[in-house]
């Protein structure tokens, strides 16, 4: 049985020292805006090599808080991908903004930037992409664009912990960043959690409100804020973890070479990487033909796999009665994705067993197709 991801297993060589975080916390008798999220701010901060990290509840209150305290809301629109989690969505409709999807590049399925002059209008605030799966948008010519129309680029990072482009790491691309520290994730806490990373002081300040019920001093409320904060116990998890953080993806990505070595002769479809990008795998996804049988004969040899994500986010229920233009590099990705098993704790003997299945399931290339 090659399980597609086992937390258990992840966070177990990180067990003895995340009880003793638990205890040092339990016995702190402070559990909110302390000591152990305070560190965990400035280390994070230090990794991503931002000014600042504000932790927050989950990664879905990052993404909404960065919009707010950019002063985005109704009537405006935010660029977004057409093919993502929802919550990238979700965030721009909280803040009462409209989303503008775009198809993302076929091969790396990240946002294309030669789409981005179409979804342009007076209205557009902001572009956000999404580091997909782990590799960073094509993040020059996003800027480029955005300098030239006066918008501002807000990452979503939740699946890029330690990712990079031209050598700067994810979180330090753009105005301000989105994390999540779901436990799924490459940094991920033992329950929900987030992070907004920022070299904008200003702006950082604001967020602290925000984030605080609007305050930055006790029983003063500045703006109508929420309470989305990461609390002491998770703060603590991450503190932990995090030191472990570049020798796990540095597994994820020696996974990833074996399985585009393993498939080259294989007739699946590879994750392409865009020229700059260093990125951290949080998925390994393939595109297959056929894919409801593939997975069913997987899963019949015990090899576990999911789809990320089944539909494009303008075809899911919530959207559906809305206007969207057309997007079928979306709509074709949703498709014949096929997220492979890939973590820090899968071995390269589990990797070589779901090459051997996969190609005895779908049979080797044809000479000049995928
Ligand atoms: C996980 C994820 C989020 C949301 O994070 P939560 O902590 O679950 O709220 C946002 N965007 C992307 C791309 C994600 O993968």
């Amino acid at each position: 049985m090659i399980e597609f991801l086992n937390l258990r297993r992840v966070n177990a060589p990180h067990e003895a020292a995340l009880q003793a975080a638990q205890q040092r916390v339990l016995r702190s008798g402070w559990y909110i805006l302390g000591e152990e999220t305070a560190a965990f701010e400035a280390d994070f901060a230090r990794y991503c090599g931002t000014r600042h990290c504000i932790g927050v509840a989950n990664g879905l209150d990052a993404l909404v808080l960065i919009l707010r305290a950019l002063g985005i809301g109704a009537g405006d629109e935010v660029i977004v991908p057409a093919n993502t989690f929802i919550a990238t969505w979700l965030a721009v409709c909280q803040v009462g903004a409209q989303p503008v999807p775009v198809d993302p590049r076929p091969d790396t399925g990240n946002l294309d930037p030669a789409r981005l002059a179409a979804a342009l209008t007076p209205r557009t605030r902001a572009v956000m992409p999404v580091h997909l799966y782990g590799q960073t948008a094509e993040m020059e010519p996003i800027a480029t664009f955005a300098r030239q129309h006066g918008l501002y680029v807000v990452e979503d990072a939740a699946q890029a912990h330690g990712a990079r482009y031209r050598g700067a790491r994810a979180g330090a691309l753009g105005v301000a960043a989105g994390f999540s520290f779901y436990p799924g994730k490459n940094l991920g806490a033992l329950g929900d959690g987030g992070a907004i990373t920022t070299d904008d002081d200003e702006l950082a300040s604001r967020l602290r409100a925000l984030r605080n019920y609007g305050s930055r001093k006790k029983y003063v409320h500045e703006f109508i804020g929420v309470n989305s904060r990461l609390d002491e116990l998770q703060s603590a998890m991450l503190r932990v973890k995090l030191p472990a953080l570049d020798a796990e993806n540095a597994v994820r990505a020696q996974l990833a070479a074996r399985y585009l070595r393993g498939l080259e002769d294989v007739a699946v479809e590879l994750p392409a990487t865009a020229e700059h990008c260093e990125p951290v795998w949080h998925l390994f996804v393939v595109r297959v033909d056929e894919r409801e049988r593939v997975q069913r004969e997987l899963a019949a040899r015990g090899i576990a796999t999911l789809i990320h994500y089944p539909a494009a986010c303008h075809r899911q229920q919530a959207f559906a009665e809305r206007p969207w233009p057309a997007l079928p590099v979306s709509e074709a990705l949703a498709g014949r994705v096929l997220s492979l098993p890939i973590s820090p704790v899968h071995t390269p003997a589990e990797i070589d067993a779901v090459i051997a299945a996969l190609a005895e399931i779908v049979g080797p290339r044809r000479s000049g197709s995928a």
